[in-house]
C-alpha cells in the first residue's frame, strides 16, 4: 500500500515536471494571425464625388466613415484595417486595389455616397463586380454589410447589385457599400451626422466580422 502510494506520488511529480517542460519548449500559445482588411474611402483631393444641395461632399463622409470603422476595430487585435486614404487626398484607382494586394489584405471594401438627379430617391445598395458569381466570397461579403448598412441608415434596402468596378483588380473579396443618397435630404443629414456616422461603421465592422466567423 505504502510502495503503491510513492509510486503514484512519483508518476504525478514526472507528469508535473514533463508538463513544465513542454510548455517550456513549445511557450506560449501563439497569437492568432492578423487579418488585413482595407477600407477604401472613395474619392479624395481635386475628386469631391457627389455633392449634396448644402454644399456637402461625398469625399468628406467616406473618409470620416472609413476612419470610425477603423476605430471600431481597434478592440480586436486579429485585425488592422488599412485606409486607402487618411486624409484629404486624390488617390488613383488602381492604386486604391494596389494598396489592397500589397497589404495582403483578406477584403476590401470601398465606401461611397449615391446621387440622383430626383431627391426623393434614397436607399443603400452594395456592388460586387459583374464577374462575381452569386455564390461568391465577394457576394456573401455584400449581403452581409447590405443587410446592416441598410438596416442602421433605416431608409430603402436596394439590396445588393453588380457593375463593372474598379475594386475588380484587387485580388481579395471586394465590394463597395453605397451608404445612401447625398441628393436626398434626410439621408443626407444621417450622413454628416457624427453619431449616425459611428452607427453606420459599426454596421460595416459588424459586417466584416460576420463575413469572417462564417469563412473561419
Ligand atoms: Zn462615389
Amino acid at each position: 500500500m505504502k510502495r503503491h502510494l510513492r509510486l503514484v506520488v512519483v508518476l504525478g511529480l514526472l507528469g508535473i515536471a514533463l508538463g513544465v517542460v513542454a510548455i517550456g519548449v513549445s511557450g506560449p500559445p501563439a497569437p492568432p494571425p492578423v487579418r488585413v482588411i482595407v477600407i477604401d474611402a472613395g474619392h479624395g483631393g481635386e475628386d469631391p464625388g457627389a455633392v449634396g444641395a448644402d454644399g456637402s461632399k461625398e469625399k468628406d463622409i467616406t473618409l470620416a466613415v472609413a476612419r470610425l470603422v477603423r476605430m471600431a476595430s481597434l478592440g480586436d487585435p486579429t485585425i488592422q484595417v488599412v485606409l486607402t486614404r487618411d486624409r484629404d487626398e486624390f488617390v488613383e484607382l488602381a492604386d486604391r486595389a494596389r494598396i489592397a494586394n500589397q497589404k495582403g489584405a483578406v477584403l476590401f471594401v470601398s465606401l461611397h455616397v449615391n446621387a440622383c438627379s430626383d431627391p426623393s430617391v434614397c436607399g443603400v445598395e452594395t456592388y460586387v463586380d459583374s464577374k462575381q458569381r452569386d455564390d461568391s466570397a465577394s457576394s456573401r461579403l455584400a449581403a452581409a454589410l447590405q443587410e446592416r448598412v441598410a438596416r442602421v441608415m433605416g431608409t430603402r434596402n436596394r439590396g445588393v447589385r453588380s457593375a463593372s468596378l474598379y475594386i475588380t483588380r484587387a485580388q481579395m473579396p471586394a465590394v463597395l457599400v453605397e451608404m445612401g443618397f447625398i441628393t436626398n435630404y434626410q439621408e443626407r443629414g444621417a450622413l454628416k451626422n457624427l453619431s449616425r456616422q459611428r452607427e453606420i461603421a459599426a454596421a460595416v465592422y459588424e459586417g466584416i466580422r460576420s463575413y469572417l466567423g462564417d469563412e473561419d
